[in-house]
């Protein structure tokens, strides 16, 4: 689980982004028709989406930050609020389907590993996006939300089928919580041959309970058990490569690395800060277990490499 951001200065992503949806063109024929339908759902949304005395418009709702979204969706909630059948097609079938700036979006988001399983891949060709956007509010039950930027994450296909309509607790737009606050790895030993055969060790998740049901609906834990093989691996690096040798491949190669942080990546083959996390397949769980393992051989923290 993996927090995602849109990159500075966001007011202006998000504006460009909305621009995008084309919603308030001017234009003739077709184009006209459909200039009709937001103003349509913008009346809607003034009319049924008042919260502490403040009326929403559609472009508000569809700009609206992850905090503002969750109260507009306790509202509609409370009220049992259904937009007309013809406004929800529209939502989803024309403004999300057709005219949603996938790329755009995505690109803005700089996402190229799903949030969700740090697992897989989601990076974009030149004009598609290899991903799928999952509706953390569900858009066949919250249809005003379909193309609301903050309720839209890239994600790997598995994640998007698995979670599918499915309830999870935890947002990636959820700024309140940090990775390492919610989620730790660790693994376990079942046999004296662990080294040779991966299947004598086994992966272990710590969940918050702000992350419970994602982990849980997700089937994370039985998914990262494929994932013994680079735990073992990362058990004979931290056997192979201990700190003297590791300072003497910063000062022996000091033109290779810009940083430390560099040669940690390369050499143990991850990124471990937890801001890029989400850069590469598998970070927040190599990190957290070769953390562990180089406290238990060495009594020392990787982090401390940095100065
Ligand atoms: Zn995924």
């Amino acid at each position: 689980m993996i927090p995602i951001h849109f990159k500075n200065p966001e007011v202006n992503t998000v504006e460009s982004l909305y621009c995008k949806l084309g919603l308030t063109k001017k234009g003739k024929g077709k184009q006209e028709d459909l200039r009709k339908k937001p103003q349509v759902v913008d009346d809607w949304c003034k009319a049924n989406l008042i919260i502490d005395g403040k009326a929403y418009s559609f472009p508000e709702i569809i700009k609206a930050d992850f905090n503002t979204l969750t109260r507009i969706r306790q509202e509609i909630d409370a009220n049992n609020l259904a937009m007309p059948d013809d406004l929800k097609n529209y939502m989803i079938n024309t403004l999300y389907e057709i005219r949603f700036p996938r790329k755009e979006f995505v690109d803005a988001l700089e996402v190229t590993v799903c949030p969700y399983c740090n697992r897989n891949f989601v990076n974009s060709t030149f004009d598609k996006t290899m991903c799928d956007l999952d509706h953390f509010y569900e858009k066949s039950e919250y249809p005003v939300l379909a193309i609301s930027f903050y309720n839209l994450i890239p994600v790997c296909h598995y994640c998007n089928h698995t979670k599918s309509t499915n309830k999870i607790t935890y947002s990636s737009h959820d700024g309140r919580f940090k990775t390492d606050e919610m989620l730790a790895f660790d693994f376990h030993i079942r046999g004296m041959d662990f080294l040779y055969d991966k299947q004598q060790l086994g992966i272990e998740i710590y969940d918050a309970k702000e992350i419970e049901s994602n982990i849980d609906i997700l089937k994370l834990r039985e998914l990262y058990q494929i994932h013994t093989d680079v735990v073992q691996e990362c058990i004979k690096k931290a056997m192979m490569f201990e700190p003297g040798y590791l300072n003497y491949l910063a000062s022996e190669y000091k033109d290779l690395f810009a940083t430390k942080e560099e040669l940690y990546r390369i050499v143990f083959g991850n990124y471990y800060e937890e801001e890029e996390y989400g850069k590469r397949p598998l970070s927040k769980m190599t990190t957290d277990i070769l953390r562990d393992l180089m406290l238990l051989c060495y009594s020392m923290d990787l982090r401390d490499m940095s100065d």
